[in-house]
């Protein structure tokens, strides 16, 4: 959605130079061998799939992926013409779409492949494919030297592209390595089975990019941290390079009241003053995002934290300011203002949650707004 002049003062401002620095800092980190994989699902973290991957692309990622079809094609509709690798097992209905479009599916099983297979005289072009391995995630991907062999005949057989295998870690993002290093050999042993190593072999996530330099084979697939945010305490205590943020959510007051002593806020009346306060109201509520369980979470305004008191409400919130303020000033929910910082995680850790899933859960009702160096759109 875009900010339209006479709208709610609330927005998600995108620094796509951020999204760059992260790029390009972890491109270098990794070196020039290993590929850059930019992971734009979930509509780019919340960030906006296309903007992100054009910035992702410039700053030296070679490749998209996104977890539906739905995802992939919004990428070919927006006229990017790189790569794009659907991580998610692929309905079977999407098969044609995907030759047509050059999209990369994800083999996840045997049976997917013989069924795909089973489509291969109607394809317009050659379907490109890269078989996942499950070593120990549990969620998609073949189990067994048999079943590995076998997809791979028979995708050959159809005239598919083998472009590509690869699998994923369960816990790259954390110190104990026990079962990371059991999944990074099960799969060099799976890989090291195929009749001939295909063009991507790839393994890591973010976390693994930084942690674990011995598991990134050809090609890196980068998600949260090219948002600029670590995916784990761990990950973050650890990082080679600083990471920029990419995101900050901004809104402004919209009426400013004092209340007196015993005065309650908001539904419940959870909460009452202790004393006569300065209480500001904010448009911006869990309809956005700004979910019910961040009720006490600080919000910057004046430079200073200042909290949210009583229930968050669909539509807004209410704070509780340490003195009159005019409606109109700045709030930051996410992001710097003067000396102090508010980080994804800080909301992740009140809600008992994970950065990732903060991200993701901004509303498409907040308009997403870019800055691009000097100048904004
Ligand atoms: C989402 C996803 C990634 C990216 O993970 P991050 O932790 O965000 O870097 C990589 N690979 C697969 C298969 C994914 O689903």
């Amino acid at each position: 959605m875009e900010q339209m002049e006479w709208g709610r003062p609330t927005r998600a401002v995108i620094d796509l130079e951020a999204v760059r620095h992260n790029v390009r800092k972890t491109k270098d980190w990794i070196g020039p061998e290993t590929e850059l994989i930019a992971v734009v699902k979930a509509d780019g973290y919340g960030h906006g799939a296309v903007r992100t991957a054009e910035a992702a692309l410039g700053a030296g990622a070679t490749m998209l992926a996104v977890a539906t079809p739905e995802e992939a094609v919004e990428l070919r509709e927006a006229g990017l013409e790189a790569e794009i690798l659907l991580l998610g097992a692929a309905p079977l209905a999407f098969v044609k779409v995907a030759a047509e479009r050059n999209i990369i599916l994800t083999a996840d099983s045997l049976r997917w492949m013989e069924a795909a297979a089973g489509l291969g005289q109607d394809l317009s072009a050659p379907l490109k494919v890269h078989l996942k391995v499950d070593t120990g995630m549990g969620r998609i991907g073949v189990r067994s030297q048999e079943e590995l062999l076998g997809a791979w005949r028979t995708a050959r057989k159809a005239g598919f592209v083998m472009d590509g295998v690869f699998t994923h870690f369960a816990a790259a993002d954390e110190a104990e390595t026990g079962l990371q290093m059991r999944q990074k050999e099960r799969f060099a042993g799976m890989v090291g089975m195929l009749p001939e190593r295909p063009r991507l072999v790839h393994a890591a996530n973010s976390a693994a990019s930084y942690m674990h330099p011995d598991c990134r084979f050809d090609a890196v697939r980068l998600g949260i941290s090219m948002y600029g945010v670590p995916a784990s305490e761990h990950v973050g205590r650890n990082m080679p390079f600083a990471l920029k943020p990419a995101l900050m959510l901004e809104s402004r007051l919209t009426h400013v009241k004092k209340i007196r002593r015993g005065d309650t806020v908001s539904y419940g009346a959870t909460y009452t003053a202790t004393d006569d306060e300065w209480i500001g109201t904010l448009p911006i509520g869990y309809a956005d995002g700004l979910l019910r369980g961040l009720g006490g979470q600080d919000v910057l305004i004046g430079g200073e934290r200042v909290p949210i008191v009583g229930r968050i409400c669909m539509d807004q919130c209410m704070v509780r300011l340490p003195r009159a303020m005019e409606p109109g000033e700045p709030a930051v929910l996410i992001g710097r203002q003067g000396h102090e910082e508010i980080t994804a995680d800080e909301w992740a850790r009140r809600l008992g949650t994970i950065p990732y899933e903060v991200l993701v859960t901004l509303s498409k009702r907040i308009p997403r707004v870019y800055r691009d160096r000097d100048w904004e759109r």
